[in-house]
C-alpha cells in the first residue's frame, strides 16, 4: 500500500524495472561524469543511490537538492558499477518536494554528538543512529505482543488516570481539573477534591500492576504495555519521567514460575531483535566499535551482537538478596571502600552494587530474590524467615542486566487477606482506600505473581546505547519537555 519503500526496492532488486523513490537526501556528490544522490526514507538503514548525468538535472533544481531536502526520484533500477551497493537508480526525472537550506538545516552529513541530537529531538529520527534505534524499538514492541499473545496472555488496558499509587513512593504527577489559582478548601483547610472532575485526588499511573492484578484474578494471564509516569527528579541515565512498562500478571504463578517467565520473555524478545533487526544492529555495533577504539584494550566491551547472543544462550544466575549482601561484603570494592553507598543487610541495593554483581562477579544477568520486607512494597508475599536471614523477607525478584542494573522488578503477591491488611496498617495505607483491590483476596483469592519490565531499559541493552534519553523518541526528564 502506498509508494514502494526503499527497503523493498533493495530487497527485491528487480533490475530493469522502473521505480519511483521518495525520501530525504542524505548526501549529494558531483563528479565529472555523474551526480550521485543518496536517498533514505527511514524504512531501512541503507540508502538508495540515484545517479544522473551531468546536465541532466537543470541547474536551478540541482541547487535545491541538498542534505535534508525531500525528493521524488523516478528512474530505472540498474546494477551498480560502484562498490557499496548492488543496485542503483538511473535517474530519469526528479521532483523536489521540500528544500532544506544548508545554511540553517541542523543535520549535516557528519557525525553529530548525542548531546547535540538530544537538543533537536524533532529531527534526530533522520539520522542513521536514531532511525536504527526507532526501528529496533518498534520490533521489540511487536515481539512483546507476539510473545504474550502466543503464550495465552490477554492485553489488558489499565488506566492512565488513577487514584492508586502502586509503589507508595509518592513520585506521582497529580491530575486535576481544579483551577490552581482558586483551589476549593474544606473546613479544615485541605484541598476539596469533591469539586474536581473525578471527585477525588487522582494522579498519572506509576504502574498498572494493581489494576493488572484485577485482570489476572479473572482472565488468569494478562499483560499491560503502556506509558508510566514518575515524577522523579533524578537526572540519571536510566530514569525518565515518562517511560513505557510491560507488566504481566498471572494467577497460579509462584515466584519460581515468575522468574522462569521473566527469563524466557526477555530472551525471546532479544532473540527476535537478533533475527529481525540484523542490519540495524550491525550498524549500531560498528558505531560502538568506533567509540571503543579510544578505550584501552582491557576496558573494551564485547561486540554488541556477541553480548546479545550471550544473554540469549546462557541461564541467568539466581541468588537471594541475603547471598548478594554476603558477596558484596566480601568484595574488593567493599573492602577498599570504593562503593559510594552503604552495603548492609536491610539496605536497598544501588545500581553500583547491582552492576558489580552482574558485570564483575557473575558476568551474566542475575535474578535477585527474597528482599527484606521493609524495603519492598506492601503487596509482596511474605516469606517464613530462615535462620540465616536477620529479618523478614518477601518473595520479590529483580532482574539485573550488565551495563544497566535493574531492568525488571517483580514478585509473588500476598494473597492472604489478613496478612495484607496488617501490612497495609504497618506501612500507613488505609485499607478502605483500596477496598476494590482487597476484594480480590476476599472473594476467591489465588496465588499470583507478576513483574514490570522497563521497556527503555531493555532497548538500552539491545542497542548498546548508554543514555535512556536516546532510546525514546521524545524523552521526558526534569529538564526536557520542549514539545
Ligand atoms: P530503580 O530502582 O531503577 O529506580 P524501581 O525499582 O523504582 O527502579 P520499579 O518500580 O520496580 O522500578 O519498576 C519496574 C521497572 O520499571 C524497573 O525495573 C525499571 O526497568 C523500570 N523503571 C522504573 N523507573 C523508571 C524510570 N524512571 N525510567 C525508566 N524506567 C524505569
Ligand atoms: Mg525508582
Ligand atoms: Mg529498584
Ligand atoms: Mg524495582
Amino acid at each position: 500500500m502506498g509508494p514502494i519503500q526503499i527497503k523493498q526496492i533493495l530487497s527485491e532488486a528487480n533490475v530493469g524495472s522502473e521505480v519511483v523513490v521518495k525520501g530525504w537526501v542524505r548526501t549529494k556528490r558531483e563528479s565529472k561524469n555523474a551526480i550521485f544522490i543518496a536517498l533514505n526514507d527511514g524504512s531501512t538503514i541503507h540508502n538508495i543511490q540515484a545517479v544522473a548525468e551531468p546536465g541532466q538535472i537543470n541547474e536551478e533544481t540541482l541547487k535545491l537538492i541538498t542534505t535534508g531536502s525531500c525528493l521524488k526520484v523516478t528512474g530505472n533500477l540498474v546494477e551498480s558499477v560502484g562498490s557499496g551497493q548492488a543496485v542503483e537508480v538511473k535517474l530519469t526525472d526528479v521532483l523536489v518536494y521540500g528544500t532544506a537550506d544548508p545554511d540553517v538545516y541542523p543535520l549535516q552529513p557528519k557525525k553529530h554528538s548525542l548531546e547535540f541530537l538530544r537538543e533537536i529531538a524533532h529531527l534526530r529520527p533522520r539520522t542513521n543512529t536514531f532511525s536504527a534505534i526507532l526501528r529496533i524499538r518498534h520490533a521489540l514492541a511487536f515481539a512483546v505482543h507476539k510473545y504474550y499473545n502466543d503464550n495465552g496472555f490477554y492485553y489488558l488496558h489499565t488506566p492512565i488516570i488513577t487514584a492508586s499509587d502502586a509503589e507508595g513512593a509518592g513520585e506521582m504527577f497529580r491530575v486535576t481539573t481544579l483551577d490552581l489559582n482558586k483551589l476549593p478548601r474544606t473546613e479544615e483547610g485541605n484541598i476539596d477534591f469533591k469539586e474536581d472532575f473525578f471527585g477525588r485526588e487522582t494522579n498519572l499511573t506509576v504502574s498498572g500492576q494493581l489494576e493488572g492484578e484485577l485482570g489476572a484474578m479473572a482472565l488468569s494471564k494478562i499483560y499491560t504495555f503502556g506509558p508510566t509516569f514518575r515524577a522523579e527528579n533524578s537526572n540519571t541515565t536510566r530514569h525518565l519521567a515518562e517511560f513505557w512498562m510491560i507488566e504481566p500478571e498471572m494467577a497460579f504463578f509462584e515466584l519460581e514460575d515468575n522468574m522462569n517467565l521473566a527469563e524466557d520473555f526477555v530472551k525471546y524478545v532479544i532473540r527476535y531483535a537478533l533475527e529481525n533487526c540484523a542490519d540495524d544492529l550491525n550498524f549500531l555495533q560498528k558505531r560502538l566499535e568506533e567509540e571503543e577504539k579510544s578505550k584501552p584494550q582491557n576496558e573494551r566491551s564485547l561486540p554488541l551482537l556477541e553480548k546479545l547472543r550471550f544473554v540469549v544462550e546462557n541461564a541467568f544466575e539466581r541468588i537471594t538478596y541475603t547471598e548478594a549482601i554476603d558477596i558484596l561484603m566480601k568484595s574488593k570494592p567493599f573492602k577498599e571502600k570504593k562503593f559510594q553507598y552503604e552495603v548492609a543487610w536491610g539496605v536497598d541495593l544501588q545500581s553500583e552494587h547491582e552492576r558489580f554483581l552482574v558485570e564483575k562477579h557473575f558476568k551474566k544477568p542475575v535474578i535477585l530474590t527474597n528482599y527484606p520486607r521493609a524495603i519492598k512494597s506492601f503487596y509482596m508475599k511474605q516469606n517464613e524467615q530462615t535462620a540465616n536471614e536477620p529479618g523478614p523477607t518477601v518473595r520479590a525478584m529483580d532482574v539485573l542486566f550488565p551495563g544497566i542494573g535493574e531492568i525488571i522488578g517483580g514478585s509473588q503477591r500476598e494473597e492472604n487477606y489478613d496478612k495484607l491488611i496488617t501490612r497495609m496498617h504497618e506501612v500507613g495505607i488505609e485499607p478502605e482506600s483500596m477496598w476494590w483491590f482487597l476484594e480480590t483476596r476476599k472473594f476467591g483469592t489465588a496465588p499470583h505473581s507478576g513483574f514490570g519490565l522497563g521497556f527503555e531499559r531493555l532497548i538500552l541493552f539491545v542497542t548498546g546505547m548508554t543514555n535512556i534519553r536516546d532510546v525514546i523518541p521524545f524523552p521526558r526528564t526534569p529538564k526536557s519537555a520542549e514539545f
